[in-house]
């Protein structure tokens, strides 16, 4: 997948969309297991239940794997090399993002880094966006 895509809302992300513009991270969250859960669906991928409603979340979590991409989509040639990270969130549930506000090395990038959700304007979209934790890590 390229990391540079542009998201297209569905009925089931909408809420996810709305919220980032706002600059919060919201997830779906089951009501039987009371546990989050992504990407969004209208039912949960646990239970099957459909009592799911949305609710905020930390934006905090940790860095679980990553890649880095040095091979550029077309028309971000000057964005090449980039980190694309799956961070488990505090909550649980896990996010597919870049890491931004640092280099994109593995010197910088490690597994098990401590991040922070940020928000990266994108053409219309707003996207959520992860960066090490402040104080933590190496935080430029
Ligand atoms: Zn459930």
């Amino acid at each position: 997948m390229s990391g540079r895509f542009v998201p297209v809302p569905t009925p089931e992300t909408r809420t996810y969309w709305d919220k980032a513009a706002e600059g919060e991270l919201w997830l779906p969250r089951c009501g039987p297991c009371a546990e989050f859960f992504f990407y969004p669906r209208a039912f949960c991928p646990a239970c099957g239940s459909d009592d799911v409603s949305w609710a905020r979340v930390s934006g905090r979590g940790t860095v679980e794997s990553f890649v880095i991409n040095h091979r550029a989509a077309p028309g971000y040639e000057g964005d090449v090399p980039y980190a694309i990270a799956f961070v488990k969130l505090a909550e649980g549930p896990r996010l597919t993002a870049n890491i931004l506000d640092v280099p994109q090395t593995p010197e910088h990038i490690k597994v098990g880094l401590p991040v922070e959700v940020t928000f990266e304007q994108r053409g219309d979209f707003t996207l959520p966006q992860f960066r090490p934790t402040a104080g933590e890590g190496a935080h430029q």
